[in-house]
């Protein structure tokens, strides 16, 4: 029996929005029983997509984090939910039972994630089935995942050593979203954004040149990095940790070398700092 899974590289996203509208073409008007009702047209994002603004002017970037329910392994959704209502399927994946959980709102709240929504007209939660119908008709993998154009979202069975989806396992650092939960999602990711620290050197005596080749290191608790400027004269560190002290160090032969303590609770643009001869 397959052991469904899915990973999210965010690396290769770029917030086209293809899984959300895929999922609703699957699913807004269509009734697949025994999985799930129609989705309705407004109100429900089966396959949300996370926009996050990251830094500040000019240094600026958007993070997308396409959010599904995790199919989560301890899923409390099943926990909690009366009567079966909520069920995990042998291959793994998470289903609301369209029959037995109408009229149960309270399930909404069973889930940290929330990702289960309500139909109103319908009286009943709905979420994401990983396409279940279609993987039962033969499909190797969901809409969603068909329609990604970078290939951003990767699905398969994690109990076969041979698909490609247990080798990426292997091979990458994986994380999953809020790890804390203690659910053992198994809707997991690659790259989630974390926090940068960036800057520009400038020459006092040469304010009009971009410094290429300056040192710049960033020490934390888990080791030092270096690099050097690019032919902008700009620096960036990128992937550090939350909430953590980070101590830059810039240094150019002839210069006074330039330090700061930093708090990375938020990302860090420094904009233009000038070294002094
Ligand atoms: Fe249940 Fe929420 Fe986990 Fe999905 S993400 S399986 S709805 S607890
Ligand atoms: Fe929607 Fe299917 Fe993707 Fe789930 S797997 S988000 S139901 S398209």
């Amino acid at each position: 029996m397959a052991k469904y899974g899915l990973l999210i590289d965010i690396t290769k996203c770029n917030g086209c929005y293809n899984c959300f509208l895929a999922c609703r073409d699957e699913h807004c008007g269509n009734d697949y029983p025994p999985y799930a009702a129609p989705q309705p047209y407004s109100g429900h994002f089966w396959m949300r997509m996370l926009e996050r603004e990251r830094g500040s002017f000019p240094k600026v970037k958007v993070a997308y984090t396409a959010v599904p329910c995790m199919h989560c392994e301890k899923a409390t959704c099943v926990e909690q939910a009366p009567d079966g209502a909520v069920y995990r399927r042998p291959d793994g994946i998470v289903i609301i039972d369209p029959v037995k959980a109408k009229g149960h709102k309270e399930i909404l709240s069973s889930c940290p994630y929330r990702v289960i929504y309500w139909n109103e007209e319908l009286q009943l939660p709905q979420k994401c089935t990983l396409c279940s119908h279609l993987l039962d008709q033969g499909w190797k993998e969901p809409r969603c995942v068909e329609a990604c154009p970078t290939g951003a979202l990767l699905f398969g069975d994690m109990e076969d050593p041979q698909s490609e989806l247990s080798k990426t396992l292997k091979e990458k650092p994986i994380e999953v979203l809020h790890p804390e939960y203690g659910l053992n999602p198994r809707v997991m990711y690659i790259g989630l954004p974390k926090r940068f620290i960036a800057g520009a050197v400038v020459l006092q005596d040469r304010p009009n040149e971009c410094p290429e080749g300056v040192n710049v290191t960033l020490k934390g608790s888990k080791g030092t990095l270096s690099i050097k400027t690019d032919n902008y004269g700009d620096f960036e560190f990128e992937d550090l940790e939350e909430n953590a002290e980070y101590s830059l160090k810039i240094e150019q032969p002839g210069y006074q070398p330039y330090e700061i303590t930093i708090k990375t609770h938020i990302d860090i643009y420094l904009g233009d700092i000038t070294l002094q001869k």
